[in-house]
C-alpha cells in the first residue's frame, strides 16, 4: 500500500510564490491520484519498495511498466518536491555549494542553467539537479514522471513544470513561476539529499 505523505507545510505556507489552492489541488488531487493509481497497478507492494521499483523499471511486465513509470514515478517525485519546497529561507551547505560552484561556475549561474532547462522542458515534466553513479551533478530535464532513479541518478532538487503546478497564479507564465520557486527552495533538505548520497 502506498500512501500520499502530508505537506510538510501548511499548503498557504509558501504565498505568495506558490499559491494555497495550487498546493490544496496539487497535493491533495494530482499527488493523491498518482498514489491511487499506482495501488492498483501494485497492490502487494509499499512505500519501502518503491526506490527499487524505479530503478528496475525495465525488469517489470510490460503490462504495467508504463503506468508504473506514470504513477511510481509522479509519486516518488511529488514526495520528493515537496521536501524540496519550504516557507524558511535556507542557504546550500559549504559542501555542496562547492561541488555547485565547480560544476555550475556559482550558485546564481547554477540557477541561471537550471532556469534555461525548466523553460525548455516541451510539454508535461520536470527539471531535475541529480548525482550521477560516478559522483557528479548534473542538469536533466525528463518528460512526464519519468524520474531520476529509472536512469541510476539521485534526484537533489526538483521542479515540477507541468502546467497544473502552477497554472492557476501563473498561467502561461513559466519563468514567473521559476522564479519565484527560487524563494522557497528547501536548501537545507537538498544539502542533506547531497550528503546522503556522497
Ligand atoms: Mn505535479
Amino acid at each position: 500500500m502506498f500512501t500520499l505523505p502530508p505537506l510538510p507545510f501548511a499548503p498557504e505556507a509558501l504565498e505568495p510564490h506558490i499559491d494555497t489552492q495550487t498546493m490544496q489541488i496539487h497535493h491533495g488531487k494530482h499527488h493523491q491520484a498518482y498514489v491511487d493509481n499506482l495501488n492498483k497497478l501494485l497492490p502487494d507492494k509499499t512505500e519501502a519498495d518503491l526506490v527499487n521499483i524505479l530503478a528496475n523499471i525495465e525488469s517489470l511486465p510490460e503490462g504495467i511498466r508504463q503506468g508504473v513509470k506514470n504513477h511510481g514515478g509522479g509519486h516518488a517525485n511529488h514526495s520528493l518536491f515537496w521536501s524540496l519546497l519550504s516557507p524558511t529561507p535556507s542557504i546550500p551547505s559549504p559542501s555542496l555549494l562547492s561541488s555547485i560552484t565547480s560544476t555550475f561556475g556559482g550558485l546564481d549561474a547554477f540557477k541561471e542553467q537550471f532556469t534555461t532547462k525548466a523553460m525548455s522542458v516541451f510539454g508535461s515534466g520536470w527539471t531535475f539537479l541529480v548525482k550521477k553513479p560516478d559522483g557528479t551533478l548534473a542538469l536533466k530535464r525528463h518528460s512526464f514522471q519519468n524520474s531520476p532513479l529509472m536512469q541510476g541518478n539521485t534526484p537533489l532538487l526538483a521542479l515540477d513544470v507541468w502546467e497544473h503546478a502552477y497554472y492557476l497564479k501563473y498561467q502561461n507564465r513559466r519563468a514567473e513561476y521559476i522564479t519565484a520557486f527560487w524563494n522557497v527552495v528547501n536548501w537545507s533538505e537538498v544539502s542533506r539529499l547531497f550528503e546522503l548520497s556522497s
